[in-house]
């Protein structure tokens, strides 16, 4: 126990983590899981593949199966079956967690079109999936880490909520809940950094100062909007989400995304139009960020 005091995570990416995280976005986009719409078998398959990543890290499943069955109700047609994906990286509910989240599911095809969701958002769950084998591998680590990819975003974070609903750690365990979002396209490299954490010291404490350049994070307080590029509307960024369940429970987020852009929800969004260099920069960064976090994460107090 010792040791946990004086060490925290030391995350670094290597290419050969970002050449594994482009090939887990290949295959989530790819035609043949046919844009992973929540109820079909080819998000069922997308779920598979997943806990497969998150058991061939070591990592354990929170309930008898990585992947867990769950029923929500929608609109006049009644309830529907859907997935999460669940994995930790040690089994204590008493020490303070950090949920790290990315939604998997999207909207699957219409007529002959495809939306295979590439940016939206096998970037994100790439992004957790390599995250996770690489937290499995550092036992120094002060806090326990808690993956979840959730399904049923898209028709309402319906994933995130059956999680809150039914979690397997007290809510007063978890810090933080890292969501990831989104994290293959930019057209300026910015990373949005969205919180929603009280303390001002802790935003500053995750800062460093040797960034990957090929992504500038820009953290931004709570309540900020953004410009909706299909609809002429403003939306407010701490609805635009799963983190958006964990925050109405007062539990702190962080964010991770780039917000809507011109392939956002169209046919277009797809494996040819991610922006590898900002991903792998956002990866870095990001790994960085929890690194940081590990360290620090006394500063977070709950409010
Ligand atoms: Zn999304």
């Amino acid at each position: 126990m010792i040791h946990a005091l004086f060490f925290a995570l030391s995350l670094s990416v290597t290419t050969q983590d970002t050449l594994k995280a482009h090939s887990h976005l290949q295959i989530l986009s790819h035609d043949q899981l046919a844009g992973r719409k929540t109820g079909t078998l080819h998000a069922s398959i997308a779920a598979d593949y997943i806990a497969k990543q998150f058991q061939n890290a070591g990592l354990s499943p929170v309930f008898t199966n990585y992947k867990v069955p769950f029923r929500y109700s929608s609109g006049f047609f009644g309830e529907k079956e859907a997935h999460n994906v669940l994995a930790v990286s040690e089994q204590i509910a008493n020490r303070p967690t950090v949920v790290i989240s990315a939604h998997f599911d999207h909207l699957g095809t219409k007529g002959r079109h495809i939306y295979n969701g590439a940016d939206d958002n096998a970037s994100g769950v790439a992004a957790l999936i390599t995250l996770a084998s690489l937290i499995a591998k550092q036992p120094s680590r002060k806090l326990n880490y808690l993956f979840l990819a959730t399904d049923a975003e898209e028709s309402g974070l319906f994933g995130a909520r059956e999680f809150i609903k039914a979690s397997p750690i007290p809510l007063s365990n978890i810090l933080i809940n890292i969501n990831l979002d989104m994290l293959g396209v930019s057209k300026r490299n910015k990373l949005l950094g969205l919180y929603n954490a009280p303390s001002k010291a802790f935003i500053e404490s995750l800062r460093t100062n040797t960034w990957h350049k090929n992504s500038e994070v820009k953290f931004t307080r709570g309540n900020g909007f953004y410009n909706r590029t299909i609809k002429n509307q403003r939306r407010r960024i701490l609805d635009a989400g799963d983190h958006r369940e964990f925050h109405r429970k007062r539990i702190a987020i962080l964010y991770f995304g780039v917000g809507e852009h011109s392939n956002y929800h169209s046919q277009h969004d797809t494996y040819e139009n991610i922006d590898h260099a900002f991903f792998d920069g956002s990866l870095h960064n990001i790994a960085k960020i929890i690194s940081q976090l590990d360290a620090n994460y006394q500063l977070l107090s709950r409010r």
